[in-house]
């Protein structure tokens, strides 16, 4: 069933007797061709493109919670491309290119939003830092423009310009990047994958993978054991511990992100806003709830929920851009579990093991990958080499030393 407006039409006409599910809900096969393991936003994108691009039909996710119960149903919803360094811009281009065309090609509604994001600069250095990061953008083809106080003033007057702890010098502006609603991305790739023939198994947890001759030959679940010729890891914030269960000890820290929405208030805010004195970033949903969020909670954690000094920080930040917001009451607030790597870059390629694949350490970042992550990981599974896009992101960097450190703070996965 295509999505349109003759659906919807009909549809109404018909007292919305007629729509069917979005996706089927199937037993596992005793094995498949490719099994991915987590269907969050990576795990099903990947899926999706195994069956378009490259014409797999024997695929799996296998998700242990519900489709889109972990990060990609948690994250403040931000998309950009605005990156520094070469390994980096072409993939989150490529990536925000797939946005672009994302609801037309799965004929579903992500309510993708290229509103701007704004990075807010402090100081002489830090105008600096931005205008060689908006110069090196552009040399990719990517837009940037360089705001004085005057440009953040016209787009963002409720800013504090007069009284701040960290004055408002300007900011660089990335008009392309926005939002895209989080959980549509999840529901809309799940659709689309299904309607190709993958089998999304939820409420299945992997709890062993079998290596025989060392090569992974299936995964141990909840519901049994599934056979797989190959098999991709997309667990995002769990990869460490179902990589563990391969045997392999990867070089990661897992770490707690909250996220926060506030009461509705009248439209406000039209970009994506970040401070740059602290680690803030807000924007506004179609509801009127401001979205925020700033640091991880700087201990290692599995838990989905985070720590009071964390919200304190936060809204002391939001209080310092934006004194107007002190009265806002907050109304929920959660965490997801966050895959640091160790030089703030992520991970798409073989392993080791035979016929066992990696997708992970999004650190912060990981939503605004979700396309180019599952195009990049389906050709790697696929094809047994990397795309052109993710060439960078091998595992062994750590070794050989080729690091990806767009934050240039080295191997402290709490500052990334
Ligand atoms: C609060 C917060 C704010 C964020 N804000 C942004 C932002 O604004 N922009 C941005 O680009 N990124 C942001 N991120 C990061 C982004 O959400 C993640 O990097 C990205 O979603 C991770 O990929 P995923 O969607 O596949 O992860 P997930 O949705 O977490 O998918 C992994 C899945 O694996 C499953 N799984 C784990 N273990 C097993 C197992 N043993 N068996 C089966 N399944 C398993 C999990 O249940 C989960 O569903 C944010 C994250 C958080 C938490």
């Amino acid at each position: 069933m295509r999505y349109s407006v003759f659906s919807l039409l009909s549809q109404a006409l018909a007292g919305n007797t007629g729509w069917r599910p979005a996706w089927r809900d199937p037993q596992p096969r005793s094995a498949y061709d490719v099994v991915i393991v987590g269907g969050g936003g990576h795990g099903l994108a990947t899926a999706y493109y195994l069956a378009k691009v490259h014409g797999l039909r024997n695929i799996a996710v296998v998700e242990k919670g519900y489709l889109g119960s972990g990060n990609v149903g948690r994250n403040t919803t931000i998309v950009r491309s605005n990156y520094l360094l070469p390994g980096n811009t072409p993939f989150y281009e490529w990536s925000l290119k797939l946005w672009e065309g994302l609801e037309q090609d799965i004929n579903y509604n992500a309510m993708v939003s290229q509103r701007g994001v704004l990075n807010l600069y402090h100081s002489d250095s830090q105008r600096d830092a931005y205008v060689r990061r908006g110069n090196a953008m552009m040399l990719c083809g990517v837009d940037a423009e360089l705001l004085d106080q005057d440009g953040v003033r016209r787009l963002a007057p409720y800013l504090d310009f007069d009284n701040a702890r960290f004055p408002i010098q300007g900011g660089l502006l990335q008009k392309r990047g926005g939002t895209v609603r989080h959980d549509a991305v999840a529901w809309g790739y799940a659709r689309a994958a299904d309607l190709r023939g993958v089998d999304l198994i939820q409420n299945c947890e992997v709890t062993g993978i079998r290596v025989e001759n060392g090569r992974a030959v299936g995964v141990e679940t909840t519901k049994g054991f599934i056979g797989a010729g190959k098999i991709g890891l997309a667990c995002a914030g769990n990869t460490s511990r179902v990589a563990a269960m391969a045997g392999l000890r990867l070089p990661l820290e897992s770490h707690v992100l909250q996220a926060f929405v506030s009461e509705g208030v009248k439209p406000m805010i039209d970009q994506v806003i970040t401070f740059g004195a602290g680690h803030f970033y807000v924007s506004q949903s179609d509801k009127g709830g401001l979205v925020f969020g700033g640091d991880i909670d700087g201990y290692n954690s599995y838990a989905q929920r985070g720590n009071l000094p964390t919200i304190e920080d936060v809204m002391e930040e939001g209080f310092a851009l934006m004194p107007s917001i002190g009265r806002l009451r907050v109304l929920r607030h959660w965490g997801g579990i966050m895959d640091m790597s160790m030089d703030g870059s992520p991970i798409i390629d073989r392993t080791p093991v035979e016929g066992l694949y990696l997708n992970c350490g999004w650190c912060y970042g990981g939503f605004k990958a979700t396309p180019a992550s599952g195009w990049c990981f389906a050709h790697t599974i696929a094809r047994d080499e990397p795309h052109a896009y993710n060439a960078a992101y091998r595992l062994d960097r750590f070794a050989t030393g080729r690091l990806i450190d767009e934050k240039g703070t080295g191997s402290t996965p709490n500052k990334h």
